[in-house]
């Protein structure tokens, strides 16, 4: 069967995925109308199961006439399975799994290993939030308490407030250091409510030596965890006790937050994560490259660096997938045999619809008229498609909106010709350099313009 399957999935898809994603894989077994493939790695497991489910399953039920339900899995020996996590960096080393103790009592969350203060790398946008995170760690419960992190997603919050924890760890093994979600406090909160064990659980929030809080910003109207909170706080706070929170914004901007915790929120320091410039964004790949074991050229760093400006945990992910992509495919390690999985996420500047529509009439010779108007003709539906896909990329405008901008459009056309745009552009080297220069013309037209 699976050879009558490759055959037929080698002629609907490029070779290059081909060879890529399903030469590599293999079938397991067929029971109960369930197929199971087996992939090398979790990576691939990921993108047949995003990008060929749909072909393969319909290959399948083709040759076999009838139904069938097809699952991929990930080879035994690869005991990787973690790759939406991008802080498992992927390959990584096999570790031998330990046998859990038996124990009733929920489990501590567990501090991350690889959020130490080694493997922070500081710059510009990150130097006090660094510093005041060390002054915590070395001397706590006395200069900033609390310390509040604020900043976007993915700049390093809970990084630095794990830190906190395991250099505490070290200087003082027996600290008692509590690291939880504002999530996993009230699911906490509410379960002990239900048990009747209030009692236990401020015991245990209590007695910590320095509590670390995430995403405090997830507090808002929880009208019950922000008054138990504010009595935790307090608690700790006059013991000398450090408290650390993290956030997405600063305690006043966090909407229905009690005035009381606001206040004592800001009592310590406030410190703030920025987004890194290009400079700290590249050391920080070289820093992860260097840890994971990864070879990489200079230009892919570059690269790599210059496209994921807003994220940390995104820019992460780009290298691990690049270097996923290249051990799997073969290919060499360059930018160009890497667009197909860097496509980077664009930038908005608020373009404007005339700067996507000058810019992609410019590049295809087509006029602006052309795009809006209802021509068939090949050249200019390819080109209204392609400006539809990115003046959705590059504005907030819904589909219907940008269905009037192409004079009338139903917004299911739209929806359409984005969705065709971005599965094209996946498989399509040439077309997702087209679309990056286009875009990078875009956010260029569109900052001279504002
Ligand atoms: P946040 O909590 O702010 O959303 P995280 O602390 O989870 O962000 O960071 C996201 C990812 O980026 C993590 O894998 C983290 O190790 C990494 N990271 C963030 N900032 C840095 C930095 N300055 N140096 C090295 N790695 C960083
Ligand atoms: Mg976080």
């Amino acid at each position: 069967l699976w050879s009558q399957v490759l055959e037929r999935l080698q002629e609907k898809l490029t070779r290059p995925t081909f060879e890529t994603w399903i030469k590599t894989a293999s079938a397991q077994q067929l029971e109960n109308n369930c197929l199971v493939i087996c992939t090398p790695n979790p990576f691939a497991r990921n993108w047949l199961q995003k990008y060929y489910i749909k072909t393969i399953v319909g290959v399948v039920e083709e040759i076999l006439g009838h139904s069938v339900e097809v699952q991929i899995t990930v080879a035994k020996e690869n005991g990787v399975s973690a790759f939406n996590e991008p802080e498992v960096g992927w390959p990584a080393p096999i570790e031998p799994s330990t046998p859990e103790p038996p124990n009733n009592r929920p489990k501590p969350t567990e501090l991350n290993p690889k959020y130490v203060f080694s493997r922070f790398v500081v710059g510009a946008n990150s130097r006090m939030a660094h510093a005041a995170a060390l002054a915590v760690a070395e001397s706590p419960g006395r200069e900033f308490n609390p310390l509040f992190l604020c900043g976007g997603v993915g700049l390093g919050k809970t990084h630095l407030m794990q830190a906190i924890g395991h250099y505490r760890l070290e200087m003082c093994p027996n600290s008692r250091i509590f690291y939880v979600s504002t999530e996993q406090f009230t699911n906490d909160l509410i379960a002990s409510i239900r048990k009747d064990s209030m009692q236990s659980f401020r015991e245990h929030y209590r007695a910590a030596d320095v509590l670390l809080v995430d995403d405090i910003q997830f507090i808002e109207g929880k009208e019950y965890t922000q008054e138990e909170f504010f009595h935790t706080f307090n608690t700790l706070h006059e013991a000398g006790k450090q408290v650390v929170l993290a956030s997405d914004r600063p305690p006043n901007q966090i909407p229905r937050l009690q005035e009381r915790l606001c206040s004592r929120f800001s009592m310590g320091l406030i410190a703030d994560i920025q987004p890194p410039d290009l400079e700290t964004r590249m050391a920080i790949l070289q820093k992860k490259a260097e840890y994971e074991n990864m070879r990489l050229p200079r230009e892919v760093i570059e690269y790599i660096a210059y496209n994921y400006k807003s994220n940390i945990r995104e820019l992460e992910g780009a290298l691990i997938r690049a270097v996923a992509y290249i051990s799997i495919s073969g290919l060499s390690m360059s930018v160009e045999n890497l667009t197909p999985v860097l496509n980077p996420p664009v930038e908005k500047v608020e373009a404007f619809p005339d700067a996507v529509l000058m810019v992609v009439a410019d590049e295809f010779d087509v006029s602006v008229e052309d795009l809006k108007g209802n021509s068939r003709r090949r050249e200019i539906s390819w080109a209204r498609q392609i400006s539809m896909y990115l003046m959705r990329q590059h504005t907030d405008l819904s589909l219907p909106r940008i269905g009037e901008e192409f004079g009338g459009k139903d917004h299911t056309t739209v929806l359409y010709s984005c969705d065709k745009i971005a599965q094209l552009r996946e498989n399509d080297t040439n077309l997702a350099q087209t679309l990056r220069q286009l875009s990078d013309r875009i956010n260029l037209a569109s900052r001279h313009s504002s």
